[in-house]
C-alpha cells in the first residue's frame, strides 16, 4: 500500500497574516516561509537556513572542503539562530523551523530602533538578516554573564532576495556602513595556515567560546568546528534531561572533545578529569531532585507577548511561569519574566532511578 504523502508545508498565522511553512528539508532547506499576495503587497519566501557541516578534524576538514583555497573564519556564538525580515512595512523573526516567534519579532522591533536594523531595511527591504540571538532568551537558558540584561542579536548572514547569502566581504562592508551588530571576525585563513587557526581555537576554547564558522569567500561552502570546553559544558547541562535527548547527543560531544584535545595537542591529564567530572557534576543529586527543569528569564514588552511565546513553546514541552515582575531595562519599561521548561521523560526516569525502582536496561 502506497504511504500517504506528508504535506511539505503548513499554513500558519502570526497576528493576522497568513503564511506557509517547509516542514522538511528538500531541495530547498527546512524552514522556508512563504507569504501569500496581499493587499497589493507580491508573494513572497523567505528562505530556510541551510544546516552548516561539522568536521571533527579541522586539519583535514578544511582541506576536504576549501583545498588550497582561503575562507574566512568568524565566532560561532551559542544562542538561537533568527532570521529577521521586513514584511508588511514591520520587522518580523523566524526561528531557524520557520515559526515567526513573538518573542524575537518583539526584540526586532527593539533592535530596528536601537541597533540599526531599520536603517538597514530602509535601504534592503527584501533582504533577510540572519544572525544569532543570545542573552536573557526563551531557547537558551545558558547565557554569558558579561552580557547585559535582554536579549542581542549579532548578524552572521545577509540573504539577498534570490535567497543566495552575500559574500562575506560584502556583508562586512554592509554591517560596517549600517552600524549593525555582528559576530566576531577572525580573519582570512587557508589550509596553509593552519596553526594560525589551531592557535585561535586554543583562545576560545579557553575564554569558554563555543568555536568557529569557516566560510567561502564567494561561495555557500560553510563548515563548523567547536571547542571541548562547550561540548563539556552541554554534557554536563544536559545530564537531568538526558532522557529527551537523542542517544548520540552525548556520545558525539565526548568523541568531538576527545579529537579536539588530540589534534590541537592539549593536556591529556587536564582533559581526563574535566571529561570524567562533566557527566559526574552534571548527574542529579538524590538529595534534592523534584525534576527535570531548565530555568529561563525573558524580557517581554506585554503580557500579550508572553502568552504567544508561552503558547507557542508549550506545544512541545511542559512550561511553568516562575514570576512576572515590571523592571525597567534599555531605556524602557519591560516585564520579566521567570519561567521553567519541565522535561517529562527525564523527571521520570531520574525519579524511579534514584528511588531505586528495577529496571530492565
Ligand atoms: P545545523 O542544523 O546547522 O546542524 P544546529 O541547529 O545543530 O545546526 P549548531 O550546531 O549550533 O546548530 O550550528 C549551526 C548554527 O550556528 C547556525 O544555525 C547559527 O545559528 C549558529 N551560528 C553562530 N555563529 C555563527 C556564525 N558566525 N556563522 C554562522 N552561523 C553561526
Amino acid at each position: 500500500m502506497e504511504a500517504r504523502k506528508q504535506p511539505d508545508y503548513e499554513i500558519l498565522e502570526f497576528e493576522g497574516y497568513t503564511y506557509h511553512r517547509q516542514k522538511k528539508d528538500r531541495e530547498t532547506p527546512r524552514g522556508a516561509l512563504g507569504f501569500p499576495a496581499e493587499g497589493g503587497r507580491k508573494a513572497r519566501t523567505v528562505a530556510g537556513f541551510p544546516q552548516i557541516q561539522r568536521v571533527y578534524r579541522l586539519k583535514e576538514g578544511v582541506k576536504r572542503l576549501f583545498g588550497d583555497e582561503s575562507f574566512f573564519a568568524e565566532e560561532k556564538l551559542d544562542g538561537y539562530n533568527a532570521r529577521i525580515f521586513q514584511q508588511a512595512g514591520r520587522l518580523m523573526a523566524a526561528t531557524r523551523g520557520g515559526f515567526i516567534c513573538p518573542f524575537t519579532t518583539e526584540w526586532a522591533g527593539i533592535w530596528g530602533e536601537d541597533k540599526n536594523l531599520n536603517r538597514f531595511f530602509r535601504d534592503f527591504p527584501n533582504y533577510v538578516l540572519c544572525g544569532e540571538v543570545i542573552g536573557d532568551n526563551p531557547y537558551n537558558w545558558q547565557r554569558d554573564p558579561n552580557l547585559s540584561p535582554g536579549a542581542h542579536f549579532f548578524v552572521f548572514e545577509i540573504t539577498a532576495p534570490d535567497g543566495r547569502f552575500l559574500a562575506p566581504a560584502e556583508r562586512y562592508r554592509i554591517v560596517a556602513e549600517y552600524g549593525l551588530p555582528t559576530v566576531p571576525r577572525m580573519g582570512e585563513h587557508s589550509a596553509a595556515d593552519i596553526e594560525t587557526l589551531y592557535e585561535l581555537m586554543r583562545k576560545l576554547n579557553d575564554r569558554g567560546r563555543e568555536g568557529v564558522v569557516l566560510k567561502d569567500r564567494q561561495g555557500p561552502r560553510r563548515l563548523k568546528f567547536v571547542t571541548p570546553t562547550t561540548d563539556l559544558q552541554d554534557i554536563k547541562d544536559a545530564m537531568c534531561i538526558g532522557f529527551d535527548l537523542s542517544s548520540g547527543f552525548f556520545f558525539n560531544r565526548y568523541l568531538r572533545a576527545s579529537i579536539f584535545v588530540q589534534e590541537l595537542g592539549l593536556d591529556p591529564e587536564e582533559y581526563a578529569p574535566r571529561i570524567g567530572w562533566s557527566f559526574l557534576d552534571g548527574c542529579p543529586d538524590p538529595q534534592d531532585f523534584t525534576e527535570a527543569s531548565e530555568t529561563y528569564t525573558v524580557f517581554v514588552k506585554s503580557e500579550k507577548t508572553w502568552d504567544a511565546l508561552c503558547r507557542q513553546l508549550k506545544s512541545r514541552v511542559r512550561i511553568v511561569c516562575d514570576s512576572r515582575k515590571p523592571v525597567r531595562i534599555i531605556g524602557r519599561e519591560l516585564l520579566r519574566i521567570d519561567f521553567r521548561r519541565i522535561y517529562q521523560k527525564s523527571s521520570q526516569r531520574f525519579k524511579r532511578i534514584l528511588k531505586g525502582h528495577l529496571h530492565t536496561d
